[in-house]
């Protein structure tokens, strides 16, 4: 019998072919179109620009083995985020650095003048955050969390700061220097050809058959084991509930030339109801010129019903306590794994996504050469 893979992101993709490379058979399955799962990208057909459809993505890593893993199966280049983010009427740039406090402030201060500034706004009677609003508040003080984080904030979530996890706001850095890199990490870069092509030829590999448009749901084949990448609790049947998301909405614009002149610009003011609009062939800096005319998006976020795409878990105290009982569930159900982001309801970041898929197909190799079970999570 063979192995079946649902789901052809990174997870089920690297996943299959680890286990072609060892000589077994193994049917991929996605119900959608195409492969590459959330990180899928494809030219559009009115403007010729490389287009992110389920968002912008950008690769960025310090974990070495996977930089090296996506390098193997195509090119990177150069590629920096630099956020803008407009706020009151005035353009920023984000994440908070020396750029960002002086113009906001109206004033130039040096780095270590700027560190004693920003402390001195800090709310300092709060020594152990317990939430993001009291994260902001002790690190940033009021003017700036007010300024670019709270509006955003409520928009993204659809709730108080003070009910979201002080973790959200410590994926962003704060800088007292003109580093205006969105991210702190050791590699970053876009794929030449987009994340689609790295993907294909990661699957493109003997004893894979990949089969797109189908559900898992409706397939009767009966399979040596299952890695699961799709959501934990549709795997259930939701017989336990439903875990939360919040999913996106995209509007399209387009235009001629440069519609806004970068490609993510954050819009932190309440009052405008999209978070950011990201502009594609940004992405792609090497080509951008070449395009007469232009693509992006405006992105709504909303709570994710049950005909939309999940994209961002909730994780606050209600799914916690569901993804604790579907865990159990898991864990006494034989002859499927849950991997990656929806399998295991985490935010992964697509280098997280393929260390843990290199991490499992490790486990794995020890496994089954010892003729012993895999366990329903590799990651958990
Ligand atoms: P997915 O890519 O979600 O793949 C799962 C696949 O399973 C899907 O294609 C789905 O169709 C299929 N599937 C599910 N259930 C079934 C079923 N029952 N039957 C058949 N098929 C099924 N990461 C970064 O590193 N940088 C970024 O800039 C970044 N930006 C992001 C922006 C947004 C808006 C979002 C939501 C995520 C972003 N990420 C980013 C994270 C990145 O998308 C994930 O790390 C990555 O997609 C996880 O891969 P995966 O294989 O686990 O899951
Ligand atoms: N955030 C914000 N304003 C911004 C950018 C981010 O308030 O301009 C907050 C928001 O809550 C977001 C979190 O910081 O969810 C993490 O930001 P990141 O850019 O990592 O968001 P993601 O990539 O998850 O969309």
């Amino acid at each position: 019998m063979r192995f079946c893979i649902v789901g052809a992101g990174f997870s089920g993709a690297i996943i299959a072919r680890h286990l072609s490379e060892r000589g077994h058979q193994v049917l991929v399955l996605d119900e959608r179109p195409h492969t590459a799962g959330n990180c899928h990208t494809e030219r559009d057909s009115a403007t010729g620009v490389m287009v992110h459809n389920y968002g912008p993505h950008i690769f960025h890593t310090s974990d070495q083995r996977a930089w090296d893993y996506v390098n193997r199966f195509g090119t990177f280049r150069p590629y920096i985020n630099r956020v803008k983010a407009v706020s009151g009427g005035r353009v920023y740039t984000l994440p908070v650095n020396l750029l960002t406090i002086n113009q906001f402030f109206n004033l130039t201060l040096s780095p270590d003048e700027a560190r004693a500034f920003i402390a001195s706004k800090g709310d300092s009677s709060i020594t152990d955050p317990q939430n993001f609003e009291e994260q902001a508040l002790s690190m940033i003080g009021p003017e700036l969390y007010h300024a670019f984080f709270r509006g955003y904030t409520r928009k993204q979530w659809g709730m108080e700061p003070t009910e979201l996890p002080a973790s959200i706001l410590k994926r962003l850095p704060l800088r007292f220097n003109y580093d205006d890199n969105y991210f702190n990490h050791l590699h970053q870069g876009m794929p030449e050809n987009g994340y689609t092509a790295i993907i294909d030829a990661i699957l493109d590999t003997p004893n894979v058959e990949v089969r797109l448009g189908e559900k898992f749901e409706d397939v009767e084949e009966s399979f040596r084991h299952v890695f699961y990448t799709g959501p934990l609790d549709r795997y259930f049947g939701f017989r336990l509930g439903r875990l939360g998301y919040r999913t996106l909405d995209f509007e399209r614009i387009e235009a001629d030339g440069d519609y806004q002149g970068t490609a993510v610009i954050n819009h932190c003011d309440e009052t405008t109801p999209y978070t950011r609009i990201s502009e594609h062939k940004h992405f792609a800096p090497w080509e951008a010129d070449t395009f007469k005319r232009t693509v992006a998006f405006r992105e709504y976020s909303r709570l994710c019903g049950e005909a939309d795409i999940p994209y961002y878990p909730i994780r606050l105290v209600n799914e916690k306590s569901m993804l604790n009982s579907y865990i159990d569930l898991a864990n006494n159900t034989a002859g499927v794994s849950f991997l990656g982001r929806l399998g295991t309801y985490r935010y992964l970041d697509m280098d997280v996504t393929i260390s843990e898929a290199l991490d499992a197909c490790d486990r794995i190799d020890v496994l089954l050469a010892k003729g012993s079970t895999f366990p329903a999570f590799f990651n958990l």
